[in-house]
């Protein structure tokens, strides 16, 4: 062997240190950039302990990721005891992060109403975002069930079934680089008193047809991600969200990545 070939060879076994060296660099500068100056901030309420634990811990990683990649801020908090106007004006996206709508404050209502409906800041909201009627002694936020689309949730398939999600949208910003169908494992499917539909936009519905193992808990047509063109806010809602597995399907964090870059611009 040359000598020629004897420097390449070393050179080429220090490659992964310097990708490496350059990785941490570029890591560095991100992370330093966030803390300057953010291209947009984010406050992410999140549900404490509980069933879903396990969702909110793997969408907390994947989010200290995308903030660093995507260059955005993120906050949680986990009780609405915070949010007022002040609180709200400071971000341009609310994430509900498996956080029930009812037991906010008064003044936390109206003030995410007012976000919503005047565009202050987008929203994404996921999985226990629809639990809508009566729950834990407090009555349902009638607002709240206007905005999802004047549904009210009436069952959960608690042997969670795996099934196959249809993208309605393929051209909305949201549903961008996702495949036309895609698979979801082991959820628990909210059925409703009656389909969003005529008051939403529908994304993605799932195939109750498709169901592995079949269920008898169905509700007909079957809306799973939606947005409310109703008020100025950008939003998006996905039904998605109750184990931490589904931070290894692709689909869905491509759909989660997808939703914070839109939803965030006003
Ligand atoms: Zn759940």
């Amino acid at each position: 062997m040359s000598r020629r070939h004897t420097l390449l060879g070393s050179v080429l076994r220090l490659l992964p240190l310097i990708a490496l060296a350059w990785g941490a660099h570029v890591f560095g500068a991100a992370a330093t950039a966030q803390d300057v100056q953010p291209k947009f901030r984010v406050v992410a309420i999140a549900e404490k302990g509980g069933i879903h634990k396990p969702f909110v811990d793997a969408a907390k990683a994947w989010l200290a990721r995308e903030a660093i990649a995507d260059g955005f801020s993120i906050d949680y908090i986990e009780d609405t005891s915070k949010i007022d106007d002040a609180f709200l004006s400071q971000y341009q996206l609310f994430i509900q992060l498996n956080y029930a709508p009812y037991a906010w404050t008064p003044t936390a209502m109206a003030a995410f109403q007012r976000y919503i409906e005047e565009g202050r800041g987008g929203w994404i909201g996921f999985h226990h975002a629809t639990l809508l009627g009566e729950f834990d002694g407090y009555p349902m936020w009638p607002w709240f069930s206007t905005f999802m689309g004047g549904i009210r949730f009436t069952k959960y398939i608690p042997t969670f079934v795996t099934g196959t999600v249809t993208v309605e949208a393929p051209d909305h910003p949201v549903m961008k680089n996702l495949p036309a169908h895609f698979i979801i494992e082991n959820e628990e499917w909210y059925t409703y008193d009656k389909s969003p539909r005529p008051n939403v936009r529908v994304l993605a519905s799932v195939d109750e047809n498709s169901y592995k193992p079949a269920s008898s808990i169905k509700m007909g047509d079957h809306p799973v991600v939606w947005t409310n063109e109703h008020v100025k806010a950008r939003n998006v809602y996905i039904f998605m969200g109750h184990h931490g597995e589904l931070f290894q399907n692709s689909a869905f964090t491509t759909l989660f990545h997808n939703s914070i870059l839109w939803a965030a611009q006003q």
